[in-house]
């Protein structure tokens, strides 16, 4: 039965990668279609790209016609098959190419899928590059070119093992259990653990292109098995990975899930012990103790925008050694300033071993302050702009300390607040956090009415 081709639309060129669903927005021949224009884009004949997929049954079809596309627009390109966002990147930059291609839709339902371009001047997103490759794209405007070769590259998986296992230093027996959920990191985080003498029991270790065990997503749902386990094992932690390896999440030796802020704080330490007055990234909703950890250990710490493509530029601007989201990704100089779920989980271990104490301890001798769940306030897209811009000046004009490098985070004296317009969502999301709770909801009542009063009263 002859299928008909999807036409491409708009909506899955967005700020930071392109997404959308397999049969509905993507398909062979928009893959096809994307393929050609990232060549007319960045110029064709020449050039060399790297191209990595994850474990999404409908990965291996698109990136077999994003090659198509790219090749016939003139694009050398190595396909290293099933690999980790992380290795991907690591890869490009790593043997200098001049760009890589990820078809994954990282802990997306297994039902999506999509691509993140990388070049050697940084990531295609809006402002850096997408309109025009969405232009190209849509309008079918390609240049003509030198048809190029494929090659079939699957010995990148092994040197990245290598590579990273030999830029770790485990000195006593760790015992990790781990769970990649079926994601890509089942192709090569068993055998790094191992060449980094690190002892992992490994669960959902076969690649899962539906994820039927559990979603791809590392999170209090999906971890519940882990937790157990840990405690049933002994072990020493326990880390759960997203479904294109980016994003990691701890269990500590209690059963306990390890809130990102902690693991940021205690590589900040390990690393700073080492390299003192390093730079570390952190970003605008990290909790304050990130910054007091990264001043105590000597280190400079670097204040960024939340998202990974303002990360990672802060890393290379600032030679930083490490950086992190609360969302779970870790950056790392070693490897080219990438974040990497694999890499964080051995320096976790590294940590553990040099420092010679449980997870558990480490996580307990951090100063904790509370925090609110993220809320969300229902905005228009037209005006949650507006809203955080004018609300950014009525602080300022009320005397408060503010940071507008992404929303308006007002400083207190005893704590802050983060007003953000969702990037995707009509919403504005408010982010508080104090040094006990008695602050904590006074904060919270404060902060809550003025923005509810400005959604209400700005026409
Ligand atoms: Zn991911």
């Amino acid at each position: 039965m002859a299928v008909n081709n999807l036409m491409i639309s708009e909506r899955i060129f967005r700020a930071y990668d392109i997404r959308g669903i397999y049969g509905l927005d993507l398909d062979a021949n928009v893959a096809k279609l994307i393929g050609r224009a990232i060549a007319t884009y960045v110029g064709g004949e020449g050039k060399t790209f790297i191209v990595g997929r994850d474990v999404r049954l409908s990965s291996k079809p698109l990136g077999d016609a994003l090659i198509e596309g790219m090749v016939s627009g003139g694009l050398d390109v190595e396909d290293i098959g099933t690999v980790t966002t992380p290795l991907l990147y690591f890869a490009t930059m790593h043997y200098n190419k001049d760009g890589g291609v990820m078809v994954s839709a990282s802990h997306n339902p297994p039902e999506w899928n999509g691509f993140k371009i990388l070049l050697r001047k940084g990531f295609v997103c809006m402002g850096m590059g997408m309109e025009e490759l969405r232009d190209i794209a849509i309008k079918e405007a390609f240049r003509s070119a030198k048809m190029g070769v494929v090659k079939v590259n699957p010995k990148v998986i092994s040197e990245y093992e290598d590579y990273i296992s030999e830029r770790v230093n485990i000195g006593k027996a760790i015992k990790v259990i781990a769970d990649p959920g079926g994601g890509s990191c089942t192709v090569l985080m068993p055998r790094a653990f191992e060449k980094a003498g690190l002892n992992a029991h490994v669960i959902y270790g076969k690649p899962d292109g539906s994820f039927s065990r559990h979603p791809p997503e590392p999170d209090e749902r999906t971890l519940s098995e882990l937790r157990m386990l840990v405690l049933k094992e002994h072990a020493d932690f326990g880390v759960g990975f997203d479904g294109d390896g980016d994003r990691a999440v701890f269990i500590d030796d209690k059963g306990r899930v390890v809130p990102s802020n902690a693991v940021l704080a205690m590589l900040s330490r390990h690393f700073l012990r080492k390299h003192r007055g390093a730079v570390v990234v952190y970003e605008v909703s990290c909790s304050m103790m990130v910054e007091e950890t990264i001043r105590a250990y000597g280190g400079r710490p670097v204040l960024s925008r939340v998202g990974h493509t303002y990360i990672y530029e802060k890393m290379i601007s600032e030679n930083a050694i490490l950086g992190g989201e609360t969302s779970g990704h870790f950056y790392f100089r070693d490897i080219h300033c990438f974040d990497d779920a694999v890499y964080a989980s051995l320096k976790v271990a590294e940590a553990i071993s040099e420092e010679n104490v449980r997870l558990s301890e480490i996580v307990d001798s951090l100063p904790k302050y509370p925090q609110i769940p993220v809320k969300n306030y229902d905005c228009p897209d037209e005006k949650k702009f507006r809203v955080v811009e004018d609300l950014a000046k009525d602080f300022e004009s009320y005397g408060y300390k503010t940071i507008t490098l992404d929303g308006v985070k007002v400083i207190l004296e005893d704590g802050w607040f983060l007003i953000r317009p969702s990037n995707t969502q009509p919403l504005i999301r408010l982010t508080v956090e104090a040094k006990n709770e008695e602050n904590l909801r006074k904060i919270e009542s404060y902060a809550e009415k003025i923005l509810l009063e400005k959604i209400r009263d700005l026409k």
